[in-house]
């Protein structure tokens, strides 16, 4: 189970199982109302995401940022490798879909929908088997 912090613009959440006692710190970095505190809170399975609202998959400009975002956090980061994914959240709204699924993005991509809860735990199951594989590969 995970336990999540946000702010106004970013969300952070820990996750990792009891069992190994590891904990993992994930970053949501993205624009506002994208839903990150939602993807947080279902994860964390604190509270479902309320009422709608038109962006994410919907918003052509919050994909331009994430892009954006992408090619700063490899900057600050060279050394480091971090394990990237790209959420497409609010997938429920496809009628009002800006973003196309066929974009070639060089990361993972995942489609989300956190109200619905589709595919929350995939997504954070993913950046912790990223974060494992980079471990692994590290230690040997
Ligand atoms: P943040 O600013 O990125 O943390 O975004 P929020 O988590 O506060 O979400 C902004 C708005 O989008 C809220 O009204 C949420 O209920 C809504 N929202 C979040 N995720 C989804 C989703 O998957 N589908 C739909 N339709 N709305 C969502």
């Amino acid at each position: 189970r995970g336990s999540c912090a946000s702010d106004s613009s970013d969300s952070v959440i820990s996750t990792g199982s009891e069992t190994d006692s590891q904990v993992y710190k994930v970053v949501l970095l993205g624009e506002h109302g994208v839903g990150k505190s939602s993807l947080a809170r279902v994860f964390g399975g604190l509270e479902d995401a309320g009422h709608d609202c038109d962006e994410a998959v919907t918003d052509k400009s919050s994909f331009e940022k994430a892009s954006e975002l992408r090619i700063q956090l490899r900057r600050a980061r060279q050394s480091e490798n971090i394990p990237i994914i790209l959420v497409g959240n609010k997938s429920d709204l496809v009628r009002s879909r800006e973003v196309s699924v066929e974009v070639v993005f060089d990361c993972k991509f995942i489609e989300t929908s956190a109200s619905l809860h589709h595919n929350v735990h995939a997504l954070f199951e993913g950046i912790v088997r990223q974060i494992r594989l980079r471990k692994d590969s590290k230690e040997e």
